[in-house]
């Protein structure tokens, strides 16, 4: 007889749009220490694989509400990753066309995962950085009149934080302690969305903002230039090329720039990419949660927290996106291909099926 028992959702969903966020909250049961309770968002259940398919939806729909994107009309953006596949996604199901810009630098499988989901993937040179790719997307919405999705700059983008991700997170501790809430920042989508809702809401959260050890733009106190429709106009002098995937461009966005001012954070941690690697993989490993290196590298921080953090205290520890993005990355440079002595030794201790 079976224990474990499902019930279904109890509705039928009329797209896979509808499927998007009421992610889960997981305990973490074997890795942190016990004198704590920590818990992961994870967003790698939303349909894409990733957190950035709220801010697709609702830019998107933010967009069609009030006319700034009509029907058939091509969506552009530049972007390298997550963005591109939530974008993708919400395209193909409301049918908008999609271009997006993508410096050649990226992977080749992340090309070939938004081609999949029906979008038209643009390279430009890898010399020219994330500004090319940028300034191609740009120029083509303006030469075309097409949809530039801004996820850098436009209010909807932690507008859906602020209506999704965090009503989620209230929903999901209500009643209960919860006393740190940990995240890095890309576009800053989440963190301004969230902290703006957690302030009012739980104001005894401290909320923790983390950033890559070689590129602290936030820590340096220096804001890049922007323009008037608010795009960076330089790139940040405290960038370095890091690891961590989706965290910290190369200029403070101007979405981010809500949760400076306000002081949405209670205290900034640098990590470093090698440590967000090797906390993904004790995740994988341990917890089989699976997470890519921007989740490691929040996770990483709690851990450090953790080790000054009072007894009972519970965390939320933000996990954006799914491992499987990363199979040709730094992520799982170190797995290897082939049979380890050990497992060449399982091989050898029964009769049949050996390799030579
Ligand atoms: N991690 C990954 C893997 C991402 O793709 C992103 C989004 N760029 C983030 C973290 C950060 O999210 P946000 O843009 O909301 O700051």
């Amino acid at each position: 007889m079976t224990t474990r028992r499902t019930e279904g959702r109890g509705r039928r969903y009329d797209s896979v749009l509808d499927t998007v966020g009421d992610t889960p909250v997981i305990r973490i049961n074997r890795i942190a220490p016990e004198h704590l309770d920590v818990y992961v968002k994870v967003e790698a259940f939303n349909p894409a694989g990733s957190v950035k398919d709220r801010l697709a939806l609702g830019i998107i729909e933010a967009a069609e509400r009030d006319g700034r994107l009509t029907p058939g009309q091509t969506v552009v953006e530049a972007t390298s990753g997550n963005t591109g596949i939530g974008l993708a996604m919400v395209c193909a199901a409301k049918g908008y066309p999609l271009v997006v810009t993508m410096a050649e630098s990226f992977s080749v499988e992340r090309r070939r995962l938004m081609r999949f989901l029906g979008a038209q993937v643009v390279l430009t040179p890898k010399e020219l950085k994330g500004f090319g790719m940028y300034t191609k997307a740009k120029e083509l919405a303006e030469q075309n009149g097409w949809f530039l999705a801004s996820q850098f700059e436009t209010p909807d983008n932690a507008a859906i934080h602020a209506a999704t991700t965090a009503r989620e997170i209230l929903a999901d501790f209500d009643g209960a302690r919860l006393d740190y809430w940990i995240t890095g920042y890309g576009t800053g989508g989440t963190v301004s969305g969230v902290g703006r809702v957690l302030r009012e809401a739980r104001p005894e959260t401290r909320i923790v903002l983390t950033e890559p050890a070689n590129a602290a733009l936030v820590a340096s106190g220096y804001v890049n230039t922007r323009n008037g429709a608010h795009q960076p106009t330089e790139s940040h002098p405290a960038f370095e090329p890091h690891p961590i995937q989706g965290w910290t461009p190369d200029f403070i966005p101007f979405v981010l720039q809500e949760a400076l001012d306000e002081q949405y954070y209670d205290a900034l941690v640098p990590v470093a990419g090698a440590d967000g690697i090797a906390w993904s993989r004790r995740l994988a490993a341990e917890e089989g949660i699976f997470t890519g290196i921007s989740g490691g590298s929040t996770f990483a921080v709690a851990m450090k927290l953790a080790e000054s953090a009072p007894e009972g205290a519970t965390m939320l520890v933000m996990l954006p996106d799914t491992g499987e993005r990363y199979l040709s990355t730094p992520l799982f440079e170190d797995i290897p291909a082939e049979m380890s002595d050990e497992e060449r030794a399982i091989s050898r201790s029964t009769p049949t099926a050996q390799m030579p």
